[in-house]
């Protein structure tokens, strides 16, 4: 429908990328963009061990292997020199993560794979809205995928979107969202004929007008949303810069921070307890707290495939010190500081 346009044009100004087929989710977006980019069962994938396991999970689901790249200890994005240790005669793309809501280092990425055809993407589901060398994410790469999902800082109940500069790209991710089909029922429509014929295995991966129009409305918010979450995040960076025990992550250089997420690692040397204690203590004191992410090759269904903890170092140490603060644009500064004052008396009745 008409609003599916309208969004993908929406998309096309805040992504940087000027071609855009939206889809039902941001694991979809993944799976187009990965099938779409021609990623095929004997490749393989390089990703962060640190995401949401759906970057892995998109590779797989094509056959194709994921390889995980060890992250920056203060970032949590991936390690360049990491994945340059990886990178072998079958490695078909390099999938940054924005994590947090920054943009990972795209053009250290590219210089490592430059003497091959390997595909640079991204997946940027926490970073719509922030910028590198004042650019947005789809100017750094080949494709980038983003997800509208609830708790998306863009959110339109469900969706997701692939954005490109490259048209042919686009055209074959919208191809593969409706069925492989070669024209859509508007196309048909248009040209007064019944007929179509489905060329490649697709999906049924289409956004309906309605989540399409609430993503369009959504949109409109963003510039502001993104300004209030970095208020938030400066408040906190100001607290717990004073706190040996608490170390907020870091925005990688050149890069501003749509801040998706705020996640700060606990000092565990100045503590007595580990993160799971902490965790607790501030889900008692009513605080919302999570954790971004348990490293994916530790999940069951990667450690069944041979994939060995300890190969991951930094993203390994970091997952036992993460915790997640809540961060959102409706939190008032009583809020802010309501979290400051936890995090302070909990860390303060651990502290060795
Ligand atoms: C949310 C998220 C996804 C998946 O998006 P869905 O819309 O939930 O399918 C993928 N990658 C990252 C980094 C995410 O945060």
């Amino acid at each position: 429908g008409p609003a599916v346009n309208k969004v993908e044009e929406d998309l096309s100004h805040v992504t940087g990328a000027p071609h855009v087929a939206v889809v039902s989710s941001g694991t979809a977006a993944l799976h187009t963009m990965y099938a779409s980019s021609g990623i095929r069962s004997s490749d393989e994938v390089i990703v962060p061990a640190i995401t949401f396991a759906a970057t892995a999970n998109a590779a797989a689901y094509l056959g194709a292997k994921p390889v995980f790249a060890d992250v920056e200890p203060h970032t949590l994005l991936i390690n360049p020199a990491s994945v340059e240790s990886l990178i072998s005669q079958k490695t078909r793309a390099i999938v940054g993560v924005d994590f947090a809501g920054q943009i990972a280092d795209y053009e250290a990425l590219r210089s490592i794979a430059s003497n091959q055809s390997i595909t640079i993407l991204a997946d940027a589901a926490h970073s719509l809205g922030a910028t590198r060398t004042g650019s947005p994410v789809g100017q750094h790469v080949d494709a980038a995928t983003f997800s509208f999902h609830p708790v998306k800082h863009v959110a339109a109940g469900e969706g997701g979107a692939t954005a490109s500069s490259n048209p042919d790209l686009i055209e074959r991710c919208k191809t593969f969202r409706n069925h492989g089909i070669n024209a859509d029922h508007a196309t048909r429509a248009n040209k007064g004929t019944w007929f179509y014929e489905m060329c490649e295995l697709g999906f049924n991966y289409r956004l309906s007008d309605i989540h399409a129009a609430l993503g369009s409305s959504q949109l409109s918010g963003l510039e502001a949303n993104v300004n209030r979450r970095n208020e938030i995040a400066t408040t906190y960076d100001q607290a717990f810069n004073q706190n040996d025990a608490v170390t907020p992550l870091t925005t990688a250089q050149g890069s501003t921070n749509a801040y998706h997420i705020y996640v700060v690692l606990l000092e565990l040397d100045a503590l007595n307890v580990s993160r799971t204690e902490v965790f607790a203590a501030l889900r008692a004191e009513n605080i919302g707290v999570n954790v971004h992410y348990i490293p994916v090759p530790w999940h069951p269904y990667y450690q069944e495939q041979g994939y060995e903890p300890g190969n991951w170092p930094a993203a390994e140490n970091a997952y036992d010190r993460m915790i997640t603060l809540p961060i959102w644009p409706g939190m008032t500064d009583d809020d802010t500081s309501d979290v400051i004052v936890a995090v302070e008396k909990v860390v303060n009745a651990y502290r060795r």
